[in-house]
């Protein structure tokens, strides 16, 4: 199989524009929100020993150079230069582009395709846009509509931008996956934004936690018919991972299966056995193992062969889940490639697939899945 497979990363966060320093990439390479322990680093993951085996020739250093190296070498050649090579190399051919984590950091949809070469499509986070329409002025009683005529701007095509490709949501961080399935009646959405506005009052970071809140944001989004998806499984300690296993949204994919929405769960890691069971089952599920790819750097290929047990190859998507270091960005898309080969040539050596089989389910795995629900720009 060829390693030029075309990609569309369904899922994918900006890079970071400035010079990064030692501990700011370490910070980026793991979803602890502190460092590591005194007299150890971050560098000792799989992940850490992954960018130093891939990256560091894309930067002129050998394979696996001691991270010291590394660091050295990515602040003489300057962000932008690093950028440059890992971007470009990678050859996706879209990026659906997660504007609600950390922006200010970060590249826009329009930046990341600017330093790419490849077109970007935004994907809206549902909790984001509650939090800047909650602040709006509005009444409590006005929330449902305020928030659905934002959510229909948001999704719409501007000046110089297409209409976004889809939602996300972030409900596992912020109450947990086993939400009551139900949409919410508008009179317990008038009082919750009220709550929530009384909580603002008192202090003006609060956030949307209240799951009826929550549920009347997702089931806006599900009303558009846009693709929805769900943060699942790892993520950063904000995420109870006993709340994000995708087996507690059973009975909201029953509540949801008719609508026309497509339910995209992210990440699932390590729920990724899970996910590939509820995409079995539910025709509008899909799955990616996007984020663990790269945390479990040599473990990659066996996280992925368990996404492809006994989810339909049809309901399968490439996603990085990048954030802040190209590296992510470039690992994600070379990884993958390797894995999906490995894997598909093992079963056509052993007799198992054909290889005019293998090639089309690398293809629908790669991008035609992808294509085929979210549309092209
Ligand atoms: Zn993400």
């Amino acid at each position: 199989m060829s390693d030029q497979l075309a990609l569309v990363d369904h899922h994918v966060h900006g890079a970071a524009t400035e010079s990064l320093d030692d501990l700011t990439i370490q910070s980026m390479l793991t979803e602890a929100d502190a460092p590591a322990p005194p007299g150890t680093t971050t560098w000792d993951t799989q992940l850490g020993f992954l960018l130093r085996r891939w990256c560091a020739p894309v930067l002129d250093l050998e394979p696996r150079a001691p991270a010291a190296e590394y660091v050295a070498r990515r602040a003489e050649l300057g962000a932008a230069e690093v950028n440059r090579r890992f971007l470009t190399a990678l050859h996706v051919q879209e990026w659906l582009v997660d504007t609600g984590y950390q922006t200010d950091q970060v590249m826009t949809p329009p930046q990341l395709a600017q330093a790419s070469g490849t077109p970007a499509r935004e994907v809206v986070r549902l909790e984001g846009l509650a939090e800047r329409v909650i602040r709006a002025g509005g009444s409590a009683e006005g929330f449902a509509a305020d928030y659905a005529a934002a959510l229909d701007a948001a999704v719409s095509a501007g000046p110089g931008r297409p209409a976004a490709a889809g939602l996300k949501s972030i409900a596992a961080y912020r109450y947990g996956l086993d939400f009551d399935p139900a949409p919410p009646a508008p009179a317990e959405v008038a009082s919750a934004a009220g709550r929530w506005l009384a909580a603002i009052d008192a202090d003006p970071g609060a956030r949307l936690t209240d799951p009826a809140v929550l549920r009347a944001v997702i089931w806006a989004g599900v009303r558009t018919g846009l693709p929805l998806q769900f943060h699942v499984g790892l993520g950063d300690p904000d995420a109870r991972l006993h709340r994000s296993d995708p087996g507690l949204m059973h009975e909201f994919l029953l509540a949801t299966q008719d609508t026309g929405t497509a339910v995209m769960l992210l990440h699932c890691y390590p729920y990724q056995r899970q996910a590939g069971v509820l995409a079995s089952v539910f025709p509008h599920v899909y799955l990616d193992v996007g984020e663990g790819m790269n945390h479990v750097g040599a473990r990659s290929g066996a996280i992925l062969a368990e996404a492809m047990e006994v989810a339909p190859f049809h309901k399968l998507l490439y996603s990085s889940d990048a954030w802040g270091l190209a590296e992510l960005h470039y690992l994600g898309a070379t990884g993958f490639r390797r894995d999906l080969a490995l894997i598909i040539d093992a079963f056509v050596a052993d007799g198992a697939w054909s290889r005019a089989d293998g090639d089309r389910v690398a293809q629908l795995i790669g991008s035609g899945n992808a294509l085929r629900v979210y549309g092209s720009a």
